[in-house]
């Protein structure tokens, strides 16, 4: 007797995103609900893809907690740019405007303006940093390093 060909979950759902290389994000190929959530069927009902994911990979997430997308983008199913927070702290963290949607110098956390990472030793805590403040940053740093060694250069030249 030949039964259904059945596909492990976590076979289907690792071809069910393509990583971003820009911004590390696992977007959702597959079909979407309205408020742009990736839907996926676990093998018994459909679930919400990223929060599927994260239990998967990462932990449980209890009945009261929710998951945030810290890179903002819904459709997003990387475990590790997920952060469980309480109902109460989502809706405040919506709220929020000005903490949420912008960095500290007013550049907007659009999706591509995000950048996530894991903060250093605590391989569970991630935090999120403004591209545009990193490259300037990075741009800064460039010319007082050059700029220093051109200076040093003169110097002994002298
Ligand atoms: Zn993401
Ligand atoms: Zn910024």
């Amino acid at each position: 007797m030949v039964g259904p060909i059945t596909i492990d979950p976590i076979d289907r759902f690792e071809n069910l995103y393509e990583e971003n290389p820009e911004t590390a994000c696992w977007e959702w190929t597959a079909c979407k609900n309205e408020d742009g959530y990736g839907l996926f069927f676990n093998g018994e009902t459909i679930v919400r893809a990223h929060v599927w994911g994260y239990e998967y990979h990462r932990d449980e997430v209890p009945r009261e907690m929710e998951l945030d997308h810290l890179c903002r983008s819904r459709s997003c199913v990387n475990p590790r740019h997920l952060e469980i927070v309480t109902h109460k702290e989502n809706m405040f963290r919506a709220r929020d405007k000005s903490r949420r949607s912008h960095c500290k110098k007013g550049h907007e956390f659009s999706p591509e303006n995000v950048y996530v990472y894991n903060i250093k030793g605590r391989i569970d805590r991630i935090d999120r940093r403004c591209r545009t403040c990193m490259k300037e940053y990075q741009r800064d740093y460039y010319f007082k390093v050059t700029k220093k060694k051109t200076e040093e250069t003169k110097c002994r030249v002298a």
